[in-house]
């Protein structure tokens, strides 16, 4: 989500005259886009932060109007400790869903650097900024896409949920879907543009309500739901994949499992996010669901895709966090029993970090650093065993691979289920030969080898 909410920066920022560059020491202006999820990933925000300036006093830079601007959004732009620490070295903390309001802020504070640029910032009037209540209106800008080939689609933003460990809910406000008429003209677009993949991206897609752009307030509620909207897209014409991250099991409905299955654009791909598999864990986590639900749904899942589309496979991916506050080793041990039984083919792990303004912020994090490695290395494990059983089953098979780079000799891509495949040259096929201009291409492959993490494929 980030990443395509600074797509859609650099877009507004290209359309207005500034020019990007790799090169920071040349920059007049830098933003930072950030993440608060973990410790880690905002410890590095304050070490780049720093760099920065303290590479501005090395070169001399005295004067305060010509020293590079820095720009701060994301998840930590609304956290007062954060502005706290950074209050002189951050010329503007922006948050992002407020970007309507980014021109005045930075006419205010940069009119210097908009001279340097010759610019005269000008933000486009979006109709419904003032008759919608809730406001997407950075979603309208056109993003400077960083990938010819797929692309995020943001659906909506914002969470209603409050999970306990998690800082989304404050700093991106709560759930606002974005119009589908918006959706479906961007996708149209990037399709007729040569975009292969679709990846529908929200905190909690399946709490998606979208309206009408033009509706009245009455109206409004004659909303499209996260199974229409998946319809919708799927009758785009034109060949192009359609995924979607994330979701939280207690909206999944049988309705959303049911299109998911039978929609012949949606990857046969379930990212479904666990946490936890002990009921307690996942109850002081605000999660909603307990582990017989979610494997109740798992089940409707592997069902309908084994119904609707039973020749091809399809894979159930999760994260799970190991040491939330409290967890004993006995209730650990429940997540490993529901990862033996789920037989994922991809879990992201996430060792609990205490971020600030969260529930869990104030319960005792009592589960020590090394214990947590030892957690998330005993699942890994089991993941390993799962994802190598179910890589095997694909051997022997034909399937799409959509190619996304190439090195040496061999290309690489992903199924339709998010499995990376290693594709080795065919020499006894013409259309290895053929195939310099493969990367971004959707090619039928047959499947020779499964490893681990990933399958090794030649060109059918
Ligand atoms: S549903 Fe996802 S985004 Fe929302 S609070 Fe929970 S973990 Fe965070």
């Amino acid at each position: 989500m980030n990443h395509s909410d600074s797509e859609r920066i650099a877009g507004f920022l290209s359309s207005q005259k500034f020019k990007e560059t790799e090169n920071i020491n040349e920059a007049d202006l830098v933003i930072f886009n950030t993440c608060g999820v973990r410790q880690m990933a905002e410890d590095r925000i304050y070490g780049q932060i720093h760099n920065l300036r303290i590479r501005n006093q090395k070169s001399g830079i005295k004067n305060q109007e010509s020293r590079i601007k820095i720009i701060l959004t994301g998840c930590l732009a609304n956290r007062p400790d954060v502005q706290k620490r950074l209050k002189n070295k951050v010329d503007l903390f922006f948050p992002i869903n407020e970007f309507e309001k980014f021109e005045k802020f930075v006419i205010e504070k940069f009119e210097n650097l908009l001279k340097i640029v010759n610019c005269k910032l000008k933000i486009p009037a979006y109709p419904e900024l003032t008759t919608r209540k809730n406001n997407t209106s950075y979603f309208s800008i056109t993003p400077k896409y960083s990938d010819k080939f797929q692309a995020g689609v943001p659906i909506m933003t914002g969470c209603n949920n409050f999970c306990a460990y998690c800082v989304v809910p404050n700093a991106r406000g709560r759930e606002v879907s974005r119009p589908t008429e918006d959706i479906i003209s961007e996708i149209k677009e990037l399709v007729k543009n040569g975009t292969r993949h679709i990846i529908l991206l929200g905190q909690n897609v399946n709490s998606y309500r979208g309206s009408d752009k033009n509706s009245s307030a009455e109206e409004e509620d004659k909303h499209t739901n996260f199974p229409q909207l998946l319809k919708k897209i799927n009758a785009i014409p034109g060949k192009f994949w359609i995924s979607f991250v994330s979701n939280h099991p207690k909206d999944v409905t049988d309705e959303m499992i049911e299109v998911v299955a039978k929609c012949k654009k949606v990857c046969e791909n379930f990212h479904l996010p666990i946490q936890a598999g002990n009921d307690a864990v996942l109850r002081n986590m605000n999660r909603k669901y307990t582990a017989k639900e979610y494997l109740k749904i798992m089940r409707k899942i592997k069902s309908a895709f084994k119904k609707h589309k039973p020749a091809v496979p399809f894979s159930i991916t999760s994260d799970i966090i190991v040491g939330f506050p409290g967890e004993t080793k006995k209730q650990f041990e429940d997540s490993a029993e529901v990862m033996r039984k789920a037989k994922f083919d991809m879990v992201f792990f996430g060792k609990f970090s205490p971020r600030p303004e969260t529930a869990a912020w104030k319960m005792k994090d009592n589960v020590s650093k090394m214990e947590k490695e030892r957690r998330a290395n005993y699942l890994n494990e089991i993941l390993k065993k799962t994802c190598f059983e179910n890589n095997k089953k694909y051997v022997g098979k034909t399937l799409e691979v959509l190619i996304e780079n190439k090195k040496d000799e061999n290309y690489f891509g992903k199924t339709r289920t998010m499995k990376n495949v290693k594709i080795v040259p065919n020499f006894h096929s013409d259309k290895t030969s053929e195939s310099k201009n493969l990367i971004g291409k959707i090619i039928k492959v047959k499947i020779t080898k499964a490893n681990i993490w990933n399958l090794e494929a030649i060109i059918k």
